[in-house]
């Protein structure tokens, strides 16, 4: 199996993602599967060429074809998996500003990704009632700006990487002018996916801000990091960006020890540090991608055991209604205990 990027037409141009299932198959030379292939409506297909080109050729179990591939799988019938696992709706507290935890507000900036992760627990967001459009930015920011308990502001979405350095840096300047707030996060798989998109206009906005800026990515399996992303992820650390990674325990993707012990390697590597291994959100069309949880805790334990812990991230599920992520260890514990 060749690595896609050394097929002969790898220099197409990247501005376009992938937004059809069966082309995506027959350019990894995988037509012959297109009858698993889903034609995905209300989450579509879409897949940046940057990503495409890290997947193996004529391997239908890659692990990052896995991920954004619309299969059959998402029709099946799953009990308990529900379009809004994480109670999102509940904690918006004004249109497009999420407040879960304390001391921190997550600002939905943009409904827009730059791919679309299937097993995404926002796949069934209303993004389009509840990102912060104008008004509802000009509220969302008055509400963070009235509320001195908020010391970090965190732009999610959606992918706020996916708005243009000019209304990025309206937003930063808008927030920097708020005293108590102290960080600002950025929760973005774009510099793994695109890493094109992280831009000399972007690491100065980043270089530039008074407040410490704090990167979340999401790379889930060591195969997302090729030597592009090292090198927009050295730009982003020279910028002055603290970086931290999130993954998603997924089956069939990073669901052994190997893979997830390889990961953590490759992120330090490149400059950052695991910071969660969530488990799955019960999200309709996702129920394929789960993990149970006795195995999610003895890969848990196995990692622990082959790493220092520096680079072992929390393994940890979000309950809704509760005051922070839960680590899965102490779930375990509670029914242990009752
Ligand atoms: C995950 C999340 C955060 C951040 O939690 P940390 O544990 O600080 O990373 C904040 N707000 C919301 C709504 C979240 O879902
Ligand atoms: S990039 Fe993040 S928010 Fe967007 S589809 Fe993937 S997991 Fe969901």
């Amino acid at each position: 199996m060749r690595p896609f990027c050394q097929t002969p037409n790898s220099t197409a141009v990247d501005r376009d993602p992938i937004t059809d299932s069966h082309q995506l198959l027959s350019l990894l030379g995988l037509a012959g599967q297109s009858h698993r292939a889903l034609t995905a409506t209300s989450f579509p297909c879409k897949v940046p060429m940057q990503f495409v080109r890290r997947m193996a050729t004529e391997d239908p179990q890659d692990p990052l074809l896995r991920q954004v591939l619309p299969t059959v799988d998402e029709e099946m019938p799953a009990p308990g998996f529900v379009r809004d696992p994480v109670g999102d709706l509940d904690a918006e507290t004004s249109p497009g500003l999420l407040r879960k935890y304390r001391g921190r507000a997550l600002l939905i900036a943009t409904g827009a990704c730059a791919i679309h992760c299937r097993y995404c627990f926002r796949r069934h967001f209303p993004y389009v009632d509840h990102q912060a459009t104008a008004s509802h930015l000009d509220n969302a920011i008055a509400a963070i700006a009235a509320d001195d308990s908020v010391s970090e502001v965190i732009l999610s979405g959606g992918d706020p990487l996916t708005l243009g350095n000019r209304r990025l840096t309206a937003l930063f300047r808008r927030l920097e002018s708020i005293s108590h707030v102290r960080r600002l996060r950025l929760h973005s798989r774009v510099p793994v996916v695109q890493p094109s998109r992280v831009d000399e206009a972007l690491c100065a906005l980043i270089a530039g801000t008074p407040r410490p800026v704090i990167v979340v990515l999401h790379a889930n399996h060591a195969a997302e990091l090729d030597d592009a992303v090292a090198a927009a992820l050295d730009r982003l650390i020279r910028a002055g960006a603290t970086l931290l990674n999130q993954s998603v325990l997924l089956r069939g993707v990073n669901d052994c020890v190997d893979a997830l012990a390889k990961l953590s390697e490759q992120l330090f590597a490149c400059g950052v540090l695991p910071y969660y291994l969530h488990q799955l959100d019960p999200v309709a069309g996702a129920a394929h991608f789960l993990v149970p949880d006795e195995t999610a805790l003895s890969l848990y334990r196995a990692l622990r055991e082959r790493l220092p812990g520096y680079l072992v991230p929390r393994l940890v599920r979000e309950i809704a209604g509760g005051r922070a992520k839960t680590p899965l260890p102490e779930l375990s514990l509670a029914t242990a205990f009752g």
